[in-house]
């Protein structure tokens, strides 16, 4: 049994972001011991490169100084020493997302990635954790929310918790400040609530609607839950969108508004996003966090690690998060099919559908999806969007192909009994194979085309024979994101120029300029500023109100700076394209199949 490692954080300058940490090795590697930062945090899928917030750092040994160096981006080198060895190092602190460490005078969020060393060669030894209370009177009322275990710690208190290894202990992120907190059971497991960030949230009304959709989730992939706990980390902004997911607990981040008032009973739509978020991360407690890909089996922090399964692992989750809360009744068919919509849309508006697959995609996420630029709508595919409407087109194909016996949802308990109980990594290709397995049915050539080429996924036939009828209109404004019927029976729909423009410091500027539309095609650029339309300024209503009065087949002279140099481009306006997606019900034929899919019945 070796001795497990210990750390210390301590919030020490909270005014200069600032937390001090240390780790105390009891046993180091007589040859000098070597100390690392994780590269990346799971889940998500980028280099971030933590040990530069690393501000200082110094080793000691019984009171003794040690040497330490550099060995390489976020490794360093202790000098041999015989006893315990202490590394401390002072962190930078001021990223508020979900993947990163924050600390200031009102509030700590870390994720253990940011802060905690790992001394190689001791990943498997358990961990002792200390978290101080930042000195001074105002921190008095701070509490601390985490999921990690406590090992003398007061619940919601500062002190001592412990994690089995190192694994587990960057796997518990951990807010402090001063938290609301709201509790609630869920197929009896105890599960918390903590905000952080002002705000005016109905906690009790939250609690109740979380119980549902957690207690859906748990039942889906059948009892018992398969952690002890479970906490929802909330951090409330005025905008912010975003959330990780981890073993026994979720960090979210949102617009103080998504959360629900006191006194407000409908779920609106900024709430329904915020319970879909929700819903998402806490569906991968099962779906990458247990049921994992061979490739984080286990996670290699010093590179990336790739694979091709984030499809299933993104994709597959973003499609029962929406899904999940209509069948637990949060939401309405209504809503849902609205949703399912401006999936589609988003999907059908990127042109890169045609260039990327949905393998490349996942494969590529480190360089691609986490680092998009102005022409990522041109050349990639999202592994969420797309990945999402792939595990729709699957469950249905599964659903009509075996008459209804069978589904997506048996796939996933498969998978849930093979990989997640049994901590066995899934192949890259394991989610087909198994998928073959469970339904009988031969599914080769369909993943071949979905996930491996760029043909057009056959929604509306899937659709249609589950009794939803799918139907393309034009975008009626550039906020127009689909999912609903035209507002206005104006035919053709508005002029379009194939554009992103976004208003920066009064000035209109194109964003990004998608492939096939008529900018592109006149020689406009990313990044151009348009001074004029047909001479005149555009106001505030940027480019939808310059050029709403405009049919298709006109021309419109417009002058851009690009740099410095002002640009003059006669533009044909074209109209607008199909590309807005609204889906309805069919009454009558596809009742059956309809009910089975989305699980509740007509109402
Ligand atoms: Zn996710």
């Amino acid at each position: 049994m070796t001795e497990p490692v210990r750390y210390t954080v301590i919030p020490e300058q909270p005014e200069a972001h600032c937390y001090r940490v240390s780790c105390t090795v009891a046993d180091p590697d007589p040859s000098g011991q070597e100390l690392a930062l994780p590269a990346w945090i799971p889940g998500s899928y980028m280099i971030r490169e933590f040990a530069r917030h690393v501000v200082s750092i110094r080793a000691e040994s019984r009171g003794r100084p040690v040497a330490i160096e550099k060995a390489d981006k976020h490794t360093w080198r202790a000098q041999p020493c015989v006893g315990p060895l202490t590394v401390t190092c002072e962190v930078y602190a001021r990223d508020l997302s979900v993947r990163g460490a924050y600390l200031d005078p009102r509030q700590g969020l870390f994720n253990g990635a940011c802060l905690f060393l790992r001394p190689k060669g001791h990943e498997a030894s358990a961990c002792e954790l200390e978290i101080r209370r930042p000195k001074g009177a105002r921190y008095r009322d701070w509490a601390v929310a985490t999921a990690m275990d406590r090992a003398g710690a007061k619940h919601r208190g500062f002190g001592a918790y412990r994690a089995a290894d190192y694994d587990e202990l960057i796997d518990h992120p951990v807010a402090m400040g001063e938290l609301t907190f709201a509790a609630f059971r869920a197929c009896g497991v105890p599960h918390e609530i903590a905000i952080s960030g002002r705000h005016r949230a109905d906690t009790a009304r939250l609690a109740r609607d979380l119980k549902r959709l957690c207690e859906h989730h748990i039942r889906f992939f059948g009892e018992p839950a398969p952690m002890k706990r479970y906490l929802f980390l909330v951090t409330a902004l005025g905008e912010g969108y975003g959330g990780l997911e981890h073993r026994a607990s979720t960090a979210l981040l949102c617009s103080r508004d998504d959360l629900p008032l006191r006194g407000e009973a409908a779920v609106g739509e900024r709430y329904r996003t915020f319970l879909g978020l929700a819903s998402h991360e806490y569906f991968h407690t099962w779906n990458v966090k247990r049921i994992k890909p061979a490739a984080f089996s286990p996670y290699d922090l010093d590179r990336e690690a790739y694979t091709g399964l984030l499809w299933a692992f993104e994709g597959i989750t973003s499609y029962y998060d929406d899904l999940a809360l209509l069948r637990c009744g949060l939401i309405g068919r209504r809503d849902y099919l609205e949703l399912l919509g401006r999936g589609v849309t988003s999907y059908l508006r990127a042109p890169g559908r045609s260039k990327q697959t949905l393998a490349e995609a996942s494969f590529d996420a480190w360089i691609k999806y986490y680092r998009p630029d102005e022409n990522s709508p041109n050349a990639t595919v999202s592994y969420y969007g797309k990945g999402s409407l792939v595990a729709l087109c699957l469950d249905l194909t599964i659903r009509e192909k075996t008459r209804g016996r069978k589904s997506l949802d048996d796939v996933m308990r498969a998978l849930w009994k093979r990989h997640g109980l049994t901590g066995v990594g899934v192949e890259e290709d394991g989610v087909e194979r198994l998928a073959e397995e469970i339904t009988g049915l031969k599914l080769q050539s369909a993943f071949d085309q979905w996930l491996r080429a760029t043909r057009e996924l056959p929604l509306k036939r899937l659709l249609a024979a589950h009794g939803v009828e799918m139907i393309l209109r034009p975008a009626e404004s550039s906020s127009d994101r689909g999912g609903k019927p035209a507002a206005s029976k104006r035919p053709g729909g508005l002029a379009k120029l194939g554009v992103v423009a976004r208003i920066d410091a009064d000035q209109t500027v194109l964003a990004q300029v998608l492939d096939g539309g008529t900018a592109r095609e006149a020689g406009l650029a990313a990044g151009d500023a348009i001074v004029a339309v047909d001479g005149l300024r555009p106001g505030r209503g940027g480019l939808d109100a310059a050029l709403a009065k405009r049919r298709a087949g006109e021309t419109v002279r417009l002058h851009a700076f690009r740099r410095d140099e002002l640009l003059e481009f006669d533009v044909q306006l074209k109209a607008a394209p199909a590309d807005s997606c609204v889906l309805s019900e069919l009454s009558g034929a596809g009742a059956r199949p309809l009910e089975r899919w989305l699980g509740i019945s007509r109402g």
